[in-house]
């Protein structure tokens, strides 16, 4: 993938103002530019790339973003100017802009395409966030106020923006997301602009944060990169609501993305994970639990104008994991085992080079047991010093930050895997031996 960069330095005039450039990291499947603009110094000791338009429906959420960077450009906050660089991908799906659809070109939605990159356009943006390493990520979207379970019991969602955090619990969340949340909600407030956690209104009636999967952006890249990541999800216009009100909404946004950025730099303790979490353990295995929260005693009715999503749920389903691995110091992939190994370059993980260490401890599983779905009951039939040479594998260490998302994609019974994927030719036979082997440096 060629990577062109504009050299369009420009300055947007005298005063406050600060420097703009812009960089093409990409192209889509019909050729149109991933356009990044920037703005503050390159020295900056904080980044924050601010993504918008993955799903190319959701033109308020790109008029956030590019209203959120005009505002920073023009009028930048004394207290930021000098202290972060902002990286703003406008519209990261400009095939899927182009014809109004969620998808891309070829039909993929992409925020569900951060584990295997299958599309070009995650791709580029996956390849650049290498190169920028962004401290933050803001991955702005709209959602639809009218579900039509939720409007069956008379409800609609009718917050202005909405705030969701990584949910995988292995992967990199602040530790303090509620303070975050809570932050916003005050700096939104002063412009009369409402503000709540993210959830999931579930069919049952029952209610909890988000997803467990790590193929969207938010549990993904903070899985992948240790960035911490917020989804900054806007309230799209119902039908009948009229230019004022989408603009007010496209305000809300983009105060929004100001408010964290804000809060990134003013609070970086907050958005630290909590100490101790991820390695050397990850999980491999979780489940939502507790709670009961109902839809009614989250939701406003339609008609009344009681605060919409005023407090994060005490009674909340939660992430509880049911099993966590030690990680090993390093996985070994068979060189056969073609379409991993591509999935693992695209992730840019990186491989060791040379001689492994002159004493290697290799772990390898049979499958004793196994159920699609299920956890697969495993049978250690080779643990200690690698008898033959590691050749025939190609190895990745678990050094950080991508360590524990190697532990989530590659352990045998991570229900997050992808060995369960049998795209990639993997078949869990009890009998068959896992092809992918944990390596511990030393005996
Ligand atoms: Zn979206």
């Amino acid at each position: 993938m060629s990577v062109g960069v504009v050299p369009d330095v420009r300055s947007l005039g005298p005063g406050p103002s600060i420097e703009a450039s812009e960089e093409v990291i990409g192209r889509s499947l019909e050729g149109r530019p991933l356009r990044v603009r920037f703005a503050g110094p390159r020295s900056a000791p904080l980044r924050v790339l601010v993504m918008a338009g993955q799903h190319g429906d959701e033109p308020g959420a790109r008029q956030s973003a590019a209203r959120f960077l005009e505002g920073f450009v023009s009028d930048p906050p004394a207290e930021l100017r000098d202290r972060v660089r902002i990286a703003v991908l406008e519209d990261a799906n400009p095939d899927g802009a182009a014809r109004g659809s969620r998808r891309n070109a070829e039909g993929r939605d992409l925020n569900r395409d951060h584990l295997e990159l299958t599309s070009c356009e995650t791709r580029a943006v996956h390849a650049w966030i290498r190169s920028f390493r962004p401290t933050a990520v803001l991955d702005v979207h709209n959602y639809p106020s009218r579900r039509r379970h939720l409007v069956a019991r008379g409800r609609i969602l009718d917050t202005d923006v909405l705030l969701g955090f990584p949910t995988h619990p292995a992967a990199r969340a602040p530790g303090r997301w509620t303070n975050i949340l809570d932050r916003a909600r005050a700096d939104l407030a002063q412009g009369g602009y409402t503000l709540g956690p993210y959830l999931l209104f579930q069919r049952s009636g029952r209610v909890r944060l988000s997803t467990l999967q790590t193929v969207d952006a938010r549990n993904g890249l903070a899985l992948r990169y240790g960035i911490p990541t917020v989804l900054v999800e806007g309230r799209a216009p119902r039908p009948g609501e009229g230019a004022s009100e989408r603009e007010r909404l496209v305000d809300a946004q983009a105060l929004a993305i100001r408010a964290l950025v804000g809060s990134h730099v003013a609070h970086a303790e907050e958005w630290e994970a909590p100490p101790g979490e991820g390695a050397p353990r990850v999980a491999v295995r979780a489940r939502w639990t507790g709670g009961g929260a109902q839809v009614g005693s989250w939701v406003r009715a339609a008609e009344s104008a009681a605060p919409v999503l005023g407090e994060v749920p005490e009674a909340l389903t939660r992430a509880q994991v049911t099993q966590s691995v030690r990680i090993p110091d390093a996985y070994a992939v068979p060189r056969r085992w073609v379409p991993l190994l591509e999935i693992l370059t695209r992730q840019g993980f990186p491989e060791w080079v040379g001689e492994p260490p002159a004493t290697v401890t290799v772990e390898s599983y049979e499958f004793v047991a196994a159920r699609a779905g299920a956890e697969a009951e495993l049978r250690p039939v080779a643990s200690g010093p690698a008898g033959e040479p590691l050749d025939s594998y190609r190895i990745f260490p678990t050094i950080p930050p991508g360590g524990p998302a190697l532990g989530v994609w590659l352990e045998p019974n991570s229900q997050f895997g992808l060995a369960g994927r049998s795209e990639l030719g993997l078949r869990r036979a009890p009998g068959s031996s896992y092809p992918v082997l944990r390596l511990h440096w030393g005996t």
